[in-house]
């Protein structure tokens, strides 16, 4: 039986280590915590419980389900598109696990039918925004255009601005979406100087819509003249606003965020905005607007390609009246407390204090929001060389690396997350 002697059979480490799937996984995970399943995996076989060629699939067994990792966002941007933009509040977490399982999503359990989809989470953000005769929802900011565009113009013309053609993010770029769904752009005005005139000019039984899109993202200054959403509701033709961020309702903070229920006010048919921006909810497009117009963008084919997820319901049912999610927690934090707290997580560092220091930082909105506005913050300062071993840790956090130096700025971290980054600045080894 020597040959069945199953300590000689074992693989060798190294022949483990180079196969595909745990070269691959230890890419990720780190090549330490990939070797320590492989040599778990040779000892159950050392010790009997499991074949000498069965080393390999339970290596792999043990690997972590693949998933997204939590992350603590101290890069002072509020909505981080590389974070996932908003992070959704505890309430809304427990109505995404509830409806994980099976759900009554499109089924009245009183009469036993068939219901509208997702009706629970329209109806909160009807009555979120009164002014809105009617709703829908699909799966992101950009769905929602398209979804306007392809039901209410396609073949025909979008009137727009010159100075609102603008590129979301990551090259993509509001007019060539709309083409895509074989819709004509009809620009009018300069980049900088766009009249009611301009508009009127064009308007005629070819034209679809005029859109009107706020530039979340950057700022023109100067000689400059946008036509409102009001007075473009005095052409005569349906007004979609398409306002970003997602704000329902005007926050004092940010004076320049267009608004759901003002944009209506004023005469909008119809508004589109994202659901994980400035709501602080799920990705999802929000359209509101005439009762007429969401009727048949809800009927059009193409609703059922963006039709959105149980899971984004969920989610969007349990944000829309809440008044405290982490993304206006984080917007609204007070300075003077931000201090306190940054100034509490050096004290407890310990002797050496890391060379930490109390700095004020200034956060910003982010998500392609609120260009102009600067959140007055503060940040606990560390040596730069701590941002890669922060990043890659157990417990990943993001900072911000300004003229060599690491700044974690806590405005959009839990508070009761301090304790995670102290516990992980002192993991880093401390040789400086
Ligand atoms: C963010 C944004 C979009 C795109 O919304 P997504 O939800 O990212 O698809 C479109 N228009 C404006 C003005 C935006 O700010």
């Amino acid at each position: 039986m020597r040959d069945g002697d199953p300590r000689r059979r074992v693989p060798r480490t190294d022949t483990l280590l180079a196969d595909p799937q745990l070269v691959a996984a230890a890419a990720s995970l780190g090549r330490d915590r990939v070797k320590a399943l492989v040599v778990r995996a040779q000892e159950r076989a050392r010790r009997g419980e499991i074949n000498p060629d069965e080393v390999r699939d339970a290596a792999v067994a043990a690997l972590p389900a693949p998933a997204p990792r939590a992350v603590l966002n101290a890069t002072g941007v509020v909505l981080h598109t590389n974070l996932g933009r908003a992070a959704l509040s505890s309430t809304a977490v427990a109505a995404v696990v509830a409806a994980a399982g099976h759900t009554d999503v499109e089924l009245d359990l009183t009469t036993g039918r068939r219901a509208r989809r997702g009706r629970d989470a329209l109806d909160a953000l009807a009555a979120a925004v009164p002014d809105a005769d009617a709703v829908h929802v699909v799966n992101n900011g950009a769905a929602a255009l398209v979804l306007a565009a392809t039901a209410l113009a396609a073949d025909r013309e979008i009137v727009v601005s010159r100075g609102e053609l603008v590129e979301i993010g990551d090259g993509f770029r509001l007019p060539d979406l709309l083409e895509s769904t074989g819709a004509r752009l009809r620009e009018v005005g300069t980049t900088n100087r766009t009249t009611l005139a301009d508009y009127a000019a064009v308007i005629g039984p070819q034209t679809g819509f005029v859109l009107k899109v706020h530039p979340s993202n950057f700022k023109v200054t100067g000689f400059t003249s946008a036509t409102s959403v009001r007075q473009l509701a005095t052409l005569g033709v349906p007004v979609v606003a398409d306002i970003g961020s997602g704000l329902l309702a005007a926050d004092p903070l940010l004076p320049d965020e267009p608004n759901a229920a003002d944009t209506l006010r004023a005469g909008a048919a119809l508004v589109t905005a994202s659901g994980d921006k400035l709501l602080g909810g799920p990705q999802a497009g929000l359209l509101l607007g005439d009762a007429e117009l969401i009727d048949r963008l809800r009927r059009h084919p193409l609703a059922r390609a963006l039709r959105v997820d149980k899971l984004t319901l969920a989610a969007l049912g349990a944000t829309v009246h809440q008044r405290d999610t982490p993304t206006r927690m984080a917007l609204h934090a007070d300075p003077g407390a931000l201090r306190e707290r940054v100034e509490r997580l050096r004290d407890r560092l310990g002797a050496d204090g890391r060379k930490a220091e109390v700095v004020p930082a200034v956060a910003v909105v982010g998500g392609g929001g609120a260009p102009g506005v600067e959140l007055g913050s503060w940040a606990l300062s560390l040596p730069e060389r701590y941002a890669a071993p922060l990043r890659t840790g157990e417990q990943p956090i993001l900072g911000r690396v300004v003229r060599g130096r690491l700044l974690l700025d806590l405005r959009c971290v839990p508070a009761d997350a301090d304790e995670a980054v102290r516990m992980a600045v002192l993991r880093v080894p401390g040789d400086d």
